[in-house]
């Protein structure tokens, strides 16, 4: 199995003027997702001279792989879904699946950050491309991954230094639950599902989150026979209702919606797809749970994240990396720039 995923790749240069500039800065941002942009244009704003890193695109997460491009593929299902409702409307068509996914690619803009980079230049903050990793209190080391990026005047590694503070602001990764045979089959997540462009015949989604509700209402509305399996209800940290109402709406969306179920092994098929074994979890769900193995063509992973906060060498500057870190799952960005979801699961 192949995956198809639209990694970042940054056209534009970074604004650091390079070698022979002076490399202190009063406050240095670790990340430009929406967290590092607020607190690098805040910082900005008071007269303080910002340095933003950014290892991949400036806009983070939200823009290119999560906010932004989820709530484009729900926008056409919840427009048809709320047109069908009004009598005399007929909705019942297909979607168009290469238009849904050419207004998605651009909402993220074809995965190219010179928009917000042109943003960060008009705050006055410098923006210094590469991956940063903390090599003493207040210093950060900052190698160019890309080599082919356009900063070829400059060293690829360079050590920027804080007056002030450095701000840890690196997001978080995707957890990939211990199931026996599941790295094999090269499951998606968010970032593959998101960045979706040849829709699968179908799809198993591990989890019972957001992702995995959003997910599956936008990859059944393009057509993909989608397979739920969470190990509770869906949308537990919510009311119960809640996660009840997303669940009645999925299934009455044609998706396999299975609760109280654990993936217990998954082995590859011959043709590319996987099969899922599952057991009963014991933690809810369906009082009798259907276990009936699972084919798909694709698996897609949405248990949950971690903060990135691994090899960032906090601990060379003086905390712990775990000290007041959590991974957020809101961001303060307009997701509603690409249109919102009317649907309970958002
Ligand atoms: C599928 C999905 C849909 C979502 N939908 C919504 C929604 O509709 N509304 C909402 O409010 N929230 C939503 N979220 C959550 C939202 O995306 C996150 O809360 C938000 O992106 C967190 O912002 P952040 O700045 O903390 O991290 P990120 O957006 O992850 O940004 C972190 C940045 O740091 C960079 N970075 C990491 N390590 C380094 C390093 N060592 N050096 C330099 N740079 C580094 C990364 O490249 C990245 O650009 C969604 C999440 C997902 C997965």
């Amino acid at each position: 199995m192949t995956t198809d995923i639209p990694t970042g790749n940054p056209t534009s240069p970074d604004t650091d003027p390079g070698p022979g500039a002076d490399t202190t800065f009063d406050v240095i941002v670790l990340g430009g997702g929406p967290v590092g942009e607020n607190v690098a244009d805040r910082a900005g704003r008071t007269g303080l001279r910002v340095a933003l890193v950014e290892a991949e695109l400036v806009g983070g997460e939200c823009s290119y792989w999560a906010c932004i491009p989820s709530k484009t593929l729900l926008r056409p299902g919840a427009v048809r879904a709320e047109a069908a409702g009004v009598p005399g409307v007929r909705a019942d068509d297909d979607l168009d699946v290469p238009a849904v996914l050419a207004r998605r690619d651009a909402m993220v803009s074809d995965w190219d950050d010179a928009g917000q980079v042109q943003w960060v230049e008009g705050a006055g903050i410098t923006l210094v491309r590469g991956l940063g990793r903390l090599v003493g209190p207040k210093r950060v080391e900052v190698v160019a991954e890309d080599a082919d990026a356009d900063v070829d005047d400059l060293p690829r590694s360079r050590v920027v230094e804080a007056r002030h503070a450095v701000v840890v602001a690196t997001g978080s990764v995707p957890v990939l639950p211990d199931v026996p045979g599941l790295a094999e089959v090269n499951p998606w997540t968010s970032r593959e599902a998101t960045g979706v462009e040849d829709v699968p015949e179908s799809l198993a989604i591990v989890g019972g989150g957001v992702v995995a509700c959003e997910m599956a209402f936008a990859l059944s509305d393009l057509g993909a026979r989608v397979t739920v399996l969470a190990r509770g209800g869906l949308l537990e940290r919510t009311e119960p209702w809640a996660g009840e109402a997303v669940a009645a709406s999925l299934r009455e969306h044609g998706v396999d919606v299975r609760l109280g179920v654990s993936a217990s092994k998954v082995e590859p098929l011959p043709d590319g797809g996987a099969r899922l074994a599952l057991e009963a979890s014991g933690r809810g769900g369906d009082e009798d749970p259907d276990l009936a193995p699972v084919e798909v063509a694709r698996v897609l992973v949405a248990t949950g994240r971690v903060p990135r906060t691994q090899d960032l060498g906090v601990e060379r500057s003086g905390s712990s990396p775990d000290a007041g870190s959590r991974s957020t799952t809101r961001c303060s960005c307009a997701a509603s720039r690409a249109g919102g979801c009317t649907r309970p699961a958002t």
